[in-house]
């Protein structure tokens, strides 16, 4: 189920349980302000999730009322996922699914990474 972004923030979701260690995860890479790794359920042979460590609901949310030192550890933990996954040269996609026309089932912000192969067009027509 698409989730309402403009909601607090739920302690109780998934990310939430797994920054706290309660499930695991396929870790990646873990900094002081940011969690990245495998997703579950790939939609490309690379497809791997950042999160922030801080709770916030969506890129909305994060955007807004991060700190700086939040926001450019996370963008800066993005880009360096994707580059140690090796996908700067053969090319990859980053998706952030905000609120319900987006499908955002996980309440708290995460940045897709997918690569691994030609990810075709943008969007589905
Ligand atoms: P979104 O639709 O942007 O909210 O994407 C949520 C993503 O989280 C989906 O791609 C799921 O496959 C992924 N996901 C859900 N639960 C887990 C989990 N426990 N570990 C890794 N990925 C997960």
């Amino acid at each position: 189920m698409p989730i309402d972004p403009t909601l607090p923030y739920d302690d109780q979701n998934i990310f939430a349980k797994i920054l706290r260690g309660e499930i695991p995860c396929n870790t990646v890479f873990e900094d002081d302000l940011a969690l990245a790794f495998h997703d579950i359920n790939p939609q490309a042979p690379t497809h791997v999730l950042v999160i922030p460590k801080g709770a916030y609901v969506s890129w909305d949310d994060f955007s807004a009322n991060a700190s700086d030192a939040e926001i450019a550890g996370f963008v800066r933990a993005v880009g360096h996922v994707a580059r140690a996954l090796g996908l700067v040269e053969p090319g990859y996609r980053l998706l952030a699914n905000i609120g319900m026309d987006s499908h955002q089932e996980v309440p708290h912000l995460h940045v897709h990474i997918f690569g691994g192969k030609p990810l075709g067009p943008m969007l589905m027509r």
